[in-house]
């Protein structure tokens, strides 16, 4: 890297919102590399070309050929769109032009082939990082997001020649791409690697680990979160490995998009505010009322929530507590799309309650803005949260969070903005939500407690600049070991 010039960042991604986009990366991957770009790097991102982003970008134009790479991965195109940072999208049409989420079908089973799907991604993202890339730009940094470019390390480490430093981000450690042994071969990565201290993980190939093992800086989405990960309790089987990596772990918190997520200039809401103006809040609330099909009782306090409903994000907890809530006089709209026995536990509560509770199976993205800006507080009792958006959505439009002392939502939530609670327990949960309640009714200390959260910067200007020291960092230790 030449002394004072941009550092050259190639970000790879299997999401990019508003495109696509399952969870918190998708969005990651839009805020994050302008935020980059502004803070001085030059900045390339690199993801899979799929159906949405073909047709977001029509004018796409031919930037390489890629070979077949080897093993049975496929031969590819990069396509390069415009944007701030320009967008390389990897062609592949029998890959990536598919209906569904990206990594399952539209009756929700993963795809067979997602190896090699993300296989390809990382081969391609190790190629423009080697020594015998097509290109003439050349990162100094490739940064990798979650198990779908965990092999871009590996790869890396194995191949001769000079190469790009290697970070690997945790997004979420439960989710490892984790597939048979024999996908070593169709993936063209070297047998020999396929050990312990390797890409094996318990009889399997682990992409997640291979990341977190060849990559030579390793960070993850809150500093909470980056030491749980180093706990058998949240380590997810991966915990040794991180402790013995604990001196290349960093955490690093995410900022949001303040202009998408702004209750004085949102759209998407029934009415726009602002700190020094919390009563124009109160048409959110009734509109959120109206949308799930609830009274309209301005005197009723009304809990949002938004997100997976999968295990950890605690919907049994809300199941449990429900009753409660219902007998306080409160009333609790939830929507999200996740597993089935969570989403029909939900239903039949809505159900039993149908003037206290509403649930919207969907992914909806105008009514997540509504829930943001028209419930008095947002529920988010997670197991566990790398990170967590939809508390600094909730912060940011006046609507103290109620989560769970873990990871990010520890790290980004106090009691001045919010209220925490610590044991994963109904009794736990039951409790804060009593002080909670309270706490509402009384109007002074509540504008206090929201516009404390209102007030706070959430944009990517800091975590950008923490990412660029860890990219520093990461090439630093790859001087150090070549
Ligand atoms: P995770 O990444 O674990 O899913 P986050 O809170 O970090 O959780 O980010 C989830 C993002 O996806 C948030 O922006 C949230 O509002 C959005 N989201 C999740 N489920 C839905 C849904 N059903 N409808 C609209 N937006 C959703």
């Amino acid at each position: 890297m030449a002394v004072g010039a941009a550092l050259r960042v190639l970000y790879v991604t299997p999401e990019l919102a508003p495109w696509v986009k399952t969870g918190g990366l998708g969005e990651v991957a839009q805020g994050l590399p302008p935020a980059l770009a502004a803070a001085g790097a030059q900045v390339r991102l690199l993801v899979p070309a799929y159906p949405a982003l073909r047709a977001a970008f029509p004018q796409a134009r031919v930037l390489a050929e890629v070979p077949a790479p080897g093993g049975a991965l496929p031969p590819a195109r990069l396509l390069e769109a415009p944007g701030a940072p320009p967008l390389w999208l990897l062609d592949c049409p029998p890959l990536f032009e598919r209906a569904g989420n990206p990594y399952q079908t539209p009756q929700r089973n993963d795809w067979p082939d997602n190896h090699l799907r993300y296989g390809l991604l990382s081969r391609v993202a190790a190629l423009l990082a080697g020594d015998a890339s097509p290109l003439d730009w050349r990162p100094d940094v490739v940064h990798c997001n979650d198990w779908q470019s965990g092999l871009t390390p590996a790869y890396l480490a194995h191949a001769p020649g000079a190469r790009a430093a290697t970070v690997m981000t945790i997004h979420n450690l439960a989710y490892q791409g984790l597939f048979p042994r024999g996908a070593l071969e169709p993936l063209a990565l070297p047998a020999p690697a396929f050990v312990p201290d390797g890409l094996e993980f318990y009889g399997q190939l682990s992409f997640l680990k291979a990341g977190l093992r060849y990559a030579d800086l390793v960070t993850t989405v809150s500093p909470g979160y980056a030491r749980e990960i180093q706990t058998s309790e949240l380590g997810f089987g991966l915990d040794g490995l991180l402790r013995a990596r604990a001196a290349d772990l960093v955490g690093i918190l995410n900022g949001i998009d303040t202009e998408l997520w702004d209750p004085a200039r949102d759209p998407l809401i029934a009415q726009r505010y602002d700190a020094d103006g919390l009563e124009r809040k109160a048409p959110n609330k009734a509109a959120l009322q109206r949308a799930f099909g609830l009274p309209e009782t301005a005197g009723a306090p009304l809990l949002g929530m938004t997100g997976r409903l999968v295990p950890q994000k605690g919907a049994d907890l809300v199941l449990a507590t429900a009753d409660d809530l219902v007998r306080a006089g409160a009333q609790l709209t939830v929507l999200g799309t996740g597993e089935r026995e969570i989403e029909s536990g939900l239903v039949a509560l809505a159900a039993r309650h149908p003037r206290h509770v509403a649930v919207r199976i969907a992914f909806d993205e105008p009514l997540a803005h509504l829930i943001e800006a028209g419930a008095d507080m947002f529920l988010m009792p997670s197991r566990f949260e790398p990170c967590g958006l939809n508390q600094l959505y909730s912060m940011r439009y006046g609507t103290p969070p109620v989560v769970r002392r873990t990871g990010g939502l520890a790290d980004s939530v106090s009691e001045r903005t919010g209220f925490l609670f610590d044991e994963p327990t109904p009794q736990a949960l039951r409790a804060v939500l009593v002080r909670a309640l309270e706490a509402w009714r009384k109007p002074g200390a509540w504008r206090t407690l929201q516009q404390n959260g209102m007030r706070r910067d959430y944009g990517w200007g800091a975590s950008a600049r923490a990412y660029l020291e860890a990219y520093r960092r990461a090439a630093a230790a790859l001087r150090a070991r070549t």
